[in-house]
């Protein structure tokens, strides 16, 4: 740390996900002093490379959505443009959860909403009379839906129950894990922007389509998976002087204060021994934040998800249909009920889904000779299904789901390697957000909606306010230390 800094504005950033990082590089570059304080021995959060068979996938999130271009600006800043793979262009798939019938997923404007509610595949997915009732949206008056707070009662009332259920409600389970019931308006603002802008959903739909390519054309990735990003943005970090400690879990506000001073005692000689105003922000999901500030609340706020994946051998003659994509780029089902053949809420067809990855690079080899497929599992409301069951039982329902959801039955014998992981999704809600103490702001996507393409614009923008405000008191982190730090290690 340079000795220039000693009464320099000091920011600690409590998680070290994308918004944090990207808080925290944005601020170390304008000259303030950053620290960020991370629970995992690695950053990256719910951006995370796996192994499975020796080559690298995408575990957690392995896309952005490209509407907005901020994602695209960032990685140009970091010098990854060149990286960005777009994927390919073979569209994906509804499919049944009662019966395992495939249908094509109409190209959607907004979280399901079709733009095109008479095109062929609308007609197909929603019935003819369910394809009438929403091409007639446009056409009902704006006081239709006007008391309605949730997508869902928005949706139903003005495009009726087949694109609620059919199209809005796999989307939105599939892509953010929470049923339409829970997704309240305000938190699909550039949906209700242009809905208030146009009057109709369909017409909102279609303005919101970044290309007339097939679902899934407006998203693209990173050539090395989106690990590559935590990767550039952790070492653009530490160039523009950013202290960041792994291994380092925040429990409350104090615990900040008393990890700075351990910060300043173990750091390098030239370090200030003070620093200046200090500004906290929680970069981390809701229940960490409200466990920091000392705020618990009842409701759930969190949707706990699966992701597994397995690699099944290419010449295996039960998945070799799968080299024709017969799911393009992969399915979203449609719950049914209790008595569904289907647990999976979605399957990825990773290795046709992203023709143009480089999984050879230092992590991963070469995914040849493998189809890669990844599931997700877990709905609002409760566990994800596989949350109980052993590396074996997984497999085997993991197994069973693939077979269902790309037509094709595919044995025990036929699987070279298997992952897994949990992780949280926000679910939204319309409790109050906690209001931190002055001086403590609150990043993360359960305050400004899931994806890179709103969190990264969000994480900027907070920078940007940090980078105006006036200094905040730092005296509030002057308590007696505790005996033991929680930070269990140093890096
Ligand atoms: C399976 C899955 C697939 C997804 N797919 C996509 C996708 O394709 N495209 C897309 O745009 N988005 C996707 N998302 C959503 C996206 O991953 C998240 O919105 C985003 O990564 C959240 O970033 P964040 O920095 O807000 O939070 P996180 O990534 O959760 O980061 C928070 C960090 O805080 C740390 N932390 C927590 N508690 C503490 C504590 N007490 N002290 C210190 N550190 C703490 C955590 O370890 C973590 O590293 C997906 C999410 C999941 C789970």
């Amino acid at each position: 740390m340079p000795d220039d800094r000693a009464g320099v504005r000091h920011v600690a950033v409590v998680g070290g996900g994308v918004s944090g990082l990207v808080l925290a590089r944005d601020l170390a570059r304008a000259g303030v002093w950053v620290t960020v304080f991370e629970a995992a021995e690695r950053c990256g959060g719910r951006i995370q490379a796996a192994d499975i068979r020796g080559t690298s996938i995408d575990i957690g999130a392995e896309a952005f959505a490209t509407r907005g271009g901020a994602v695209a600006a960032l990685l140009g800043e970091l010098g990854l443009a060149d990286r960005v793979i777009r994927p390919a262009p073979l569209g994906s798939w509804l499919v049944a959860g009662s019966d395992g019938a495939a249908v094509p997923l109409p190209p959607a404007g907004a979280m399901g909403i079709p733009a095109a509610p008479l095109g062929r595949d609308a007609r197909r997915a929603l019935g003819l009379a369910g394809s009438v009732r929403a091409a007639l949206e446009p056409l009902l008056p704006a006081r239709v839906g006007s008391g309605s707070t949730t997508l869902a009662q928005l949706v139903r009332v003005r495009a009726g129950k087949a694109v609620l259920d059919r199209l809005v409600r796999p989307v939105t389970l599939g892509v953010s894990s929470a049923a339409p019931e829970l997704i309240p308006l305000t938190s699909t603002r550039a949906l209700t922007a242009e809905y208030a802008r146009t009057g109709s959903l369909i017409r909102a739909a279609g303005r919101l389509r970044d290309s007339a390519a097939a679902a899934g054309g407006a998203v693209a990735s990173l050539r090395g998976g989106m690990s590559e990003l935590i990767t550039a943005l952790v070492a653009d970090c530490v160039a523009a002087g950013v202290t960041i400690r792994t291994s380092a879990p925040i429990h409350s506000l104090t615990d900040v204060g008393d990890a700075l001073e351990s910060s300043e005692s173990a750091a390098p000689a030239g370090t200030p021994g003070a620093c200046g105003p200090t500004d906290i922000v929680l970069a981390v999901p809701e229940l960490a934040a409200r466990a920091i500030l000392g705020h618990p609340v009842a409701e759930i706020v969190t949707t706990p998800v699966e992701v597994i994946a397995l690699a099944l051998a290419a010449d295996h003659p039960a998945v070799r249909p799968l080299a024709e994509a017969p799911r393009g780029t992969g399915a979203l089902v449609t719950a049914g009920g209790p008595n569904d053949v289907i647990t999976a809420k979605a399957v990825t067809h990773i290795t046709r889904k992203w023709p143009d990855a480089d999984r050879n690079g230092p992590v991963g080899a070469s995914s040849a000779g493998m189809e890669i497929v990844r599931l997700s599992y877990g709905r609002a409301g409760s566990s994800p299904e596989t949350a109980a069951l052993d590396d074996a039982a997984a497999q085997r329902l993991a197994l069973r789901d693939a077979s269902r959801l790309l037509g094709t039955e595919l044995p025990d014998t036929a699987v070279l390697g298997f992952t897994r992981q949990s992780w949280g999704m926000p679910v939204h809600g319309d409790r109050p957000k906690p209001q931190p103490p002055a001086g403590v702001h609150l990043l993360g996507d359960w305050i400004s909606g899931v994806g890179l393409a709103t969190l990264i614009p969000a994480a900027r923008e907070l920078a940007q306010q940090l980078m105006r405000a006036p200094g905040s008191p730092s005296a509030r982190f002057t308590g007696a230390p505790r005996p033991h730090h929680q930070i269990s290690e140093r890096h």
